[in-house]
C-alpha cells in the first residue's frame, strides 16, 4: 500500500468510520476540479455530494481562491471581541441580501455544529433576558440532524448521535418527522391534515406553553433520508408556534444559499423563522465558517446591562473564512447560480425518475440539488450500491438514518454531468440488485 496511506492508517481517526474496516480501503484525495476529484493512486470520481453538500460551487474554483490569497495578504486573523474586520461587515451585508434583507444581525461561528448551539443559547437567553425565565425547552423532529456537539445531538433525532454518548442535555422533546412515504400515522397526504405537524400544538400543551422556547427543524431532513415536508407544513407549524410564543428555529445547513433553489431552504414554504443557521454552502466549503442570523426582536433583548450575549469562539467571524463567504455569495450572485439550480431541479428529477423502474428502489425524491434514493431495507443494499458507485467513479452518501443513498452535486453540474451521475447510479443499482437476486436464490 502507498507510504501515504499507511501513515494515514497509523495516525488519523476520521469522524463516522469503523477504524477497522477503513484500513482496508483508505482512499486520499490529492487534487480537485469542478465536480472531479482525484485520489493518490490517480483514480478519478464525480463528487456527487459536493464533498458532503459543502463545496457548492465546485473544487478549484479561482474567484474563492484569489479572495482568500488576498485576504491573507492583508489581514490573516483579528478577533470579533470588541474589534472588527472589513470582512465579517460585508458578508453581513450580503448574506442579508440573499435572505431579501428579512435578518440584520449575524453572529459567526465555524460550524454547522457550533452555529446549532449558539442559536440554542441565544434563544434560552432571549427568554431570561426578557424576564421568561421558564421558557427552555425545544421541541424538534425525530431523524432531524444539527450537528455532534452536546445542545446539536440534544435537538437532533438520530439515535446513533447521541446513544453513546448519553446524558444528552435535559429540556430537549421530540415530535415525528413529516415523512410521508413512511407516514408515522399510517396516513395519507392530505387527508391526514398535517397529523405529524399538529403533533407539535399537543406537546406544547402538554409540555405547559409558558416553558417550551423554540422550535428546530431542517426544510429538507438531510441526514434523516431526505424527508421533504408537504405543502402547507411550515405554515401550520409557525401558526403553532405564533399562537403559543414560541420561536421557530430553522437548520439551514445543508439546505441555505442555493442548494434547493433558493436563498434560505425554507423559502420554498414561504414561511420566515425567527432565527436560521447557515455553515457549508455558505463558504462552499473552502474554509470553515458558521452562521446564526436573527430578526430584530432577538437581537434587541440583548441589549442592555446584563444582558449581553456571553458566548462567542476565539474564531469567530475570522477574517479569511469570512472572505470566503463573500467570494462564494458573489460568484453564486453573478452566475445566477439560485435560478439555474431551480432549472436544474427539473431536469434532474426527469433523469432520476427513469430510475424507479429498478426493483430494489423504493422511491425518489428532492429539490434543487438535494436528492435521495429511498431503497429497500434489506440486505444492506445501500452500502453495496455505494461501494459500487465508488468503483464506477461516482462519490455518493449513505444517510445515517435510513436506507436512503444521497446526491448533492455541485451547483455548476452540467446537464450532460447529470445525466453521467443518473448512468453510472443506474448500473450500479442493477448490480446491487443482482446481487440480491443471487443472494435470494
Ligand atoms: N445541520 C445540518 C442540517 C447538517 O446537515 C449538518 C452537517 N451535516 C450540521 C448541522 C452540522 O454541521 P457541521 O458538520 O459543520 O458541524
Amino acid at each position: 500500500m502507498n507510504k501515504n496511506l499507511l501513515k494515514d492508517i497509523d495516525r488519523v481517526w476520521h469522524p463516522y468510520v469503523q477504524m477497522e474496516a477503513y484500513k482496508e480501503k483508505p482512499t486520499m484525495i490529492v487534487e480537485a476540479d469542478g465536480i472531479y476529484v482525484k485520489d493518490i493512486r490517480g483514480k478519478t470520481y464525480i463528487d456527487g455530494i459536493s464533498s458532503l453538500w459543502n463545496v457548492c460551487l465546485g473544487h478549484n474554483n479561482k474567484k474563492v481562491i484569489n479572495s482568500i490569497t488576498e485576504q491573507l495578504n492583508s489581514l490573516q486573523y483579528f478577533s470579533l471581541y470588541g474589534y472588527t474586520n472589513q470582512p465579517s461587515v460585508e458578508l453581513s451585508l450580503m448574506i442579508s441580501d440573499i435572505t431579501d434583507n428579512r435578518y440584520k444581525r449575524f453572529f459567526f461561528t465555524n460550524s454547522g455544529s457550533e452555529a446549532a448551539d449558539s442559536a440554542i443559547k441565544i434563544i434560552r437567553q432571549y427568554f431570561k433576558n426578557k424576564g421568561e425565565a421558564n421558557r427552555t425547552k425545544i421541541v424538534s423532529l425525530e431523524k432531524s440532524f444539527h450537528g455532534v456537539t452536546y445542545g446539536a445531538i440534544s435537538a437532533g433525532g438520530i439515535p446513533i448521535d447521541s446513544q453513546q454518548y448519553k446524558p444528552v442535555l435535559s429540556g430537549f422533546i421530540k415530535i415525528p418527522p413529516p415523512y410521508c412515504f413512511r407516514c408515522y400515522y399510517n396516513k395519507k397526504y392530505p387527508e391526514c391534515n398535517l397529523a405529524c405537524g399538529n403533533k407539535l400544538e399537543e406537546v406544547i400543551i402538554q409540555e405547559n406553553p409558558e416553558t417550551v422556547a423554540a422550535f428546530m427543524a431542517e426544510p429538507i431532513l438531510g441526514a434523516g433520508g431526505i424527508i421533504i415536508p408537504p405543502k402547507g407544513y411550515f405554515t401550520r407549524l409557525k401558526e403553532i408556534c405564533d399562537k403559543y410564543g414560541v420561536k421557530l428555529i430553522i437548520d439551514e445547513v445543508s439546505t441555505g444559499f442555493g442548494r434547493l433553489g433558493t436563498g434560505l431552504g425554507i423559502d420554498n414554504w414561504n414561511v420566515k423563522p425567527q432565527i436560521f443557521i447557515g455553515a457549508k454552502g455558505i463558504s462552499s466549503g473552502y474554509l470553515p465558517l458558521g452562521v446564526v442570523g436573527v430578526e430584530e426582536d432577538i437581537y434587541e433583548a440583548f441589549l442592555g446591562d446584563k444582558k449581553q450575549l456571553n458566548h462567542g469562539f476565539t474564531t469567530s467571524g475570522h477574517p479569511v473564512s469570512c472572505k470566503a463567504g463573500i467570494a462564494t455569495l458573489r460568484v453564486i450572485k453573478e452566475e445566477n447560480l439560485i435560478k439555474k439550480v431551480k432549472d436544474k431541479e427539473v431536469f434532474f428529477r426527469k433523469q432520476l425518475q427513469q430510475l424507479m423502474n429498478i426493483s430494489i428502489v423504493k422511491d425518489i425524491r428532492g429539490m434543487g440539488l438535494m436528492w435521495g434514493i429511498e431503497l429497500i431495507d434489506k440486505y444492506d443494499v445501500a452500502t453495496l450500491t455505494y461501494e459500487i458507485a465508488k468503483r464506477k467513479g461516482l462519490i455518493t452518501f449513505i444517510t445515517d438514518a435510513s436506507n436512503v443513498i444521497a446526491l448533492f452535486p455541485p451547483f455548476i453540474t452540467t446537464e450532460e454531468q447529470l445525466v453521467r451521475i443518473k448512468e453510472v447510479m443506474e448500473a450500479s443499482l442493477k448490480l446491487a440488485e443482482e446481487r440480491v437476486k443471487i443472494m435470494l436464490k
